[in-house]
């Protein structure tokens, strides 16, 4: 079967000849794959930069978001069956007795670091044919979602994000949370960057009703600009704009979804964040040196302003099955826009030439079966 696999001794990229899974267990299923997206992790995995091959092994199968339909099922999985479409989870839990997130079943908090990654860390990724995995680690996928399912793995970064603001949220008890719930409420939220996690997260933003602003370094006449503005979002290009100029514009700012991973950016957005705002970061910055900041004055907006800022990384199963909710959503409101966030498909071969070259487009998506 092939695969597609970085090999940090050889220093490739390259389609292999990869094992063919098998359900081994009655809790097993086994699945096709039938497209694989490439973000920023695959590209720092085949830089080098990131990624560990399983223990003993010289390479990785990469490829951690996809969508995959079932072919086979043990004798004691319930709740899928050949045919289903589903989104295989990536992270598995760590070992340790001692770590209580993993235990509880929420090796995205993992207290340890040991967890694994599937296309990641430690375990081979999905850019292969045919998968296998317990059924715990599959999130099903209705068949309407068949075009687009690709980008749940991607939506769990902001809906992950969101679901974490909703829990900073409660704590204001004069917030009538369930009546605000799928209503336009006008509370602003900004999110700073328009790859596809910055789209996903405007879009996430804009079903809760939020007044949504996504600032970008775009033009306002480009294809980013013009989505934001279908979803009833509103687009601002940062080039050459202080972003407290594009603050004043907005008003209170009581969320912040950062996606661009550049930290001067997201140290220039925080003291714009309204009392009792939240600013969730998404981004992993490279590896670059030290940049000047005016840690006073953020510290003391934090302190005097009630403020929260939080990171959050990969996400549990609360979050696949919302983004599969949100998603639902977005294409039964936006089905041409949800669309064009895949800008191009391609096969696995061409795969070591697309991870050579600069991302083009918002999602390089890879069809592997059909
Ligand atoms: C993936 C997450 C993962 C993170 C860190 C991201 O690209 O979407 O699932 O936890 O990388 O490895």
């Amino acid at each position: 079967m092939r695969a597609v696999a970085v090999s940090p001794s050889r220093k490739e990229v390259r389609v292999i000849d990869h094992p063919e899974p098998r359900v081994e267990r009655p809790t097993d299923v086994l699945a096709r794959v039938l497209e694989v997206g490439i973000c920023g992790t695959d590209r720092e995995i085949a830089r080098l930069e990131y990624g560990t091959p399983p223990p003993g092994q010289d390479h990785l199968v990469i490829g951690h978001e996809s969508l995959v339909e079932v072919v086979a099922v043990g004798a004691d999985v319930e709740g899928l069956a050949p045919g289903d479409l589903a989104v295989p989870m990536v992270r598995r839990p760590c070992p340790s007795p001692a770590c209580a997130p993993c235990r509880y079943g929420r090796a995205d908090f993992c207290n340890t670091g040991e967890y694994e990654e599937r296309g990641i860390n430690r375990r081979h990724g999905y850019m292969t044919e045919r998968i296998a995995d317990e059924s715990r680690w599959f999130v099903p996928v209705p068949a309407e979602l068949r075009e687009v399912g690709v980008l749940v793995e991607p939506l769990t970064v902001a809906t992950k994000g969101i679901l974490q603001a909703w829990e900073l949220v409660k704590r204001f008890p004069w917030l009538q949370l369930e009546a605000l719930k799928g209503r336009e409420h006008g509370a602003r939220a900004v999110v700073i960057g328009a790859g596809a996690v910055g789209l996903l997260g405007a879009m996430a933003l804009r079903v809760r009703g939020f007044d949504l602003w996504l600032w970008s370094l775009e033009p306002e006449d480009g294809p980013q600009a013009r989505l934001i503005e279908a979803v009833g979002g509103h687009y601002r290009s940062t080039a050459g704009r202080p972003l407290a100029g594009l603050a004043a514009e907005v008003g209170q700012i009581v969320f912040f979804f950062e996606a661009t991973g550049a930290a001067p950016v997201a140290f220039e957005a925080m003291p714009l964040l309204a009392p009792n705002g939240a600013f969730c970061l998404t981004g992993v910055p490279g590896r670059k040196g030290p940049i000047p900041v005016d840690a006073g004055t953020i510290m003391k907006s934090l302190v005097l302003r009630n403020q929260v800022v939080y990171g959050t990384v990969n996400a549990g199963p609360d979050a696949f099955r919302a983004a599969v909710g949100d998603l639902g959503e977005f294409v039964r409101r936006w089905p041409r826009e949800i669309g064009s966030l895949i800008s191009s498909r391609h096969t696995l071969e061409e795969v070591p030439g697309l991870l050579a070259r600069p991302p083009a487009g918002t999602k390089s998506v890879v069809r592997v079966g059909s």
